[in-house]
């Protein structure tokens, strides 16, 4: 038996491992956490049964508790909950399908027990990288990449020696204003940067793929998990999102992992890993494709992109400011409190107005983000920042 808990069941990584669940009976569900989506988390306890389940308020707490007083399940709530559910006796897997760096906690809990951690809230390692590698090490627990790419370029690794990588080739579809010029971009309204060309995601990650910010968080995850040098990771435009990221050694080979995209993959593979298990759906028809194509990223247009980068090259806490910052301009982007550009020109303010902590601890890393989120709120509501 695997037995996994899952951090945002409600969401689209966590509906999906539920997906994977039914297809394997051997994979069994022993805890849910999920944000006020109330309605979905009791129909997955009914279905799935498990013993623990987590929600964020205390008002869904009451709600859900009444609902399910029928079966013989706890609930309980907030960050005490989402740790609760990360640190179950009973599991061998944390799936960490939540949105944003509230990931950091639940997951050095969940590492510090001794779960292995299949890994899709790339924030928490984006922020905590630096804390959490070290710590998996220490405590002999793997962290199982979700992300489709970074999954293709542990796919593409497995047979190879992590040292004779020359290069991380991580392929981005472009979202769906590539080719477009940095003034096209000004009237961009909500509805436009949630309409991505090849994947169905939750808001957030299908807004920062629209701004190239997703693959920037990418490029940072990759460095964490591969224990490679910026320099080393390359963003390749691929639109057709066929090869999910590839793999460049030293002696020039290129191993890369393709298929149609699809997230269920990447999910089963990280839950059943080091086997791989069949899997229905649809399959490349290489006929009906005709050619796979690549583009060197527009980082003057997508400058999320190239902040990643500098973010990523100062370190310690410059990755929260980054990412801490993004969340709140995508929030505030998504309640039409600010335009689209807005959201990178937000993060390189933040960035500028930052004073760096080398080594930043879990604490000082919370703070950066409040701090961070605060001087957003100031900008935007002093109106200085007008995109
Ligand atoms: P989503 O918005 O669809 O789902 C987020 C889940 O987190 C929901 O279940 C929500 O209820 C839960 N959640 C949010 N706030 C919470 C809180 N305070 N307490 C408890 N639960 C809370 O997001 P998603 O698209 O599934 O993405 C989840 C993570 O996976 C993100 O970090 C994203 O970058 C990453 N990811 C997603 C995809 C994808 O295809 N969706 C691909 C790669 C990586
Ligand atoms: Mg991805």
């Amino acid at each position: 038996m695997i037995n996994i808990a899952i951090l945002g069941s409600t969401g689209s990584i966590g509906t999906q491992t539920l997906e994977i669940v039914d297809s394997n009976p051997d994979i069994q569900v022993m805890g849910l956490a999920a944000g006020n989506n109330v309605d979905l988390l009791e129909q997955q306890i009914r279905k799935y049964r498990p013993r623990l389940a987590a929600v964020w308020s205390e008002k869904a707490w009451h709600d859900l508790q009444m609902r399910v007083a029928d079966l013989p399940i706890r609930v309980v709530c907030g960050m005490e909950g989402l740790l609760e559910i990360a640190t179950m006796e009973e599991t061998d897997i944390l799936v960490t399908a939540i949105v944003g760096m509230i990931g950091i906690r639940p997951t050095i809990a969940a590492i510090e027990a001794g779960k292995n951690i299949a890994l899709a809230n790339k924030e928490t390692l984006v922020t905590a990288g630096h804390l959490i590698m070290p710590l998996a090490k220490e405590k002999g627990v793997s962290i199982l990449p979700v992300d489709s790419e970074h999954s293709a370029i542990f796919q593409s690794l497995k047979t190879e020696n992590a040292e004779q990588i020359e290069k991380i080739l991580l392929t981005a579809s472009g979202g769906p204003f590539r080719g477009k010029k940095r003034e096209e971009l000004a009237s961009i309204q909500v509805e436009d940067a949630l309409k991505h060309p090849n994947w169905s995601m939750g808001q957030k990650i299908t807004i920062d793929s629209s701004t190239l910010v997703n693959k920037g968080l990418e490029v940072i995850e990759a460095k964490w998990l591969f224990e490679a040098e910026l320099e080393q990771i390359q963003v390749v435009v691929h639109p057709q999102s066929i090869i999910h990221s590839m793999v460049q050694f030293k002696d020039g080979g290129i191993l890369a992992q393709m298929g149609m995209p699809d997230m269920k993959l990447p999910i089963q593979y990280a839950l059943t890993y080091p086997k791989r298990r069949p899997m229905g759906g649809k399959r490349v028809d290489f006929y009906e494709l005709g050619q796979l194509t690549f583009e060197k990223p527009d980082t003057e247009t997508f400058r999320g992109l190239k902040l990643a980068y500098e973010a990523a090259h100062i370190g310690g806490s410059m990755p929260t400011v980054y990412n801490a910052a993004n969340e709140k301009a995508v929030s505030l982007f998504l309640e039409r409190k600010i335009s689209y550009l807005q959201i990178t020109e937000l993060i390189l303010e933040a960035m500028n107005n930052h004073k760096v902590i080398a080594n930043p601890t879990v604490e000082e890393i919370l703070r950066t983000q409040t701090e961070s989120e605060e001087l957003l709120c100031s900008l935007v509501g002093s109106g200085i920042n007008k995109g």
